[in-house]
């Protein structure tokens, strides 16, 4: 399936705001990161070496169907064509320092392999707001969230990005990530798991 552009969704939990030792926002932050990130299941994820821990953040992808412009957030789902599981992968040393300058995020955010992508499931109406999603290190459970603590819900999401964006079929939004991102070595093995979605596994190198 195509896939036009990547929105990133970012402090959309607010456990996972506190950890990093942000402040939750009245706007939610926007990043982007280009197609050639994805790391589909059954590719390794190959990590950036020599620039600090590489950090895992499970995430609920939904993939757009549809859009346009300026798209009412009550109509915002209708818009939405696919559902899965996905890692926003990030130099967590690199954004602190980045951040602290001010500047962009795509050398810590936005680097090839960035994005490890689970397999599409239809959406077909399921609850967006009401799913329970988990990441393992080698068995060992690093994060479980459910989409319902969400600070900016999928439909506000859509809603906000097409008031700068007019969004197509083939857009992708990385959800943002509840608490508990760590980092991944060579060798690991990470999974995402949610009972709807399915299970995807990837390993490092
Ligand atoms: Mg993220």
């Amino acid at each position: 399936m195509n896939i036009n552009r990547i929105f990133c969704i970012g402090r959309n939990y607010a456990e996972h705001v506190k950890e990093l030792g942000n402040e939750p926002d009245a706007s939610c932050v926007v990043f982007m990161k280009p197609p050639s990130c994805v790391v589909p299941v059954g590719r390794p994820i190959v990590l950036p070496r020599g620039r600090g821990p590489v950090h895992h953040e499970a995430e609920l992808v939904v993939r757009l169907s549809g859009g346009g412009a300026d798209v009412a957030p009550e109509q915002a789902l209708r818009h939405v064509g696919h559902l899965t599981l996905g890692l926003d992968l990030t130099l967590r040393e690199l954004q602190n320092e980045l951040k602290k300058k001010g500047a962009p995020w795509e050398l810590c955010k936005a680097f090839d392999g960035s994005a490890p992508l689970g397999d599409w499931v239809r959406y077909e109406g399921q609850d967006v707001q009401a799913l329970e999603f988990s990441c393992t290190v080698g068995g060992t459970l690093r994060q479980r969230g459910n989409t319902r603590d969400m600070l900016f819900p999928v439909a506000r999401q859509i809603h906000i990005l097409s008031k700068t964006w007019r969004l197509a079929d083939g857009d992708l939004i990385y959800t943002g990530t509840p608490a508990g991102v760590g980092p991944l070595l060579p060798g690991d093995r990470v999974a995402l798991e949610s009972a709807a979605i399915g299970r995807f596994e990837w390993t490092c190198e």
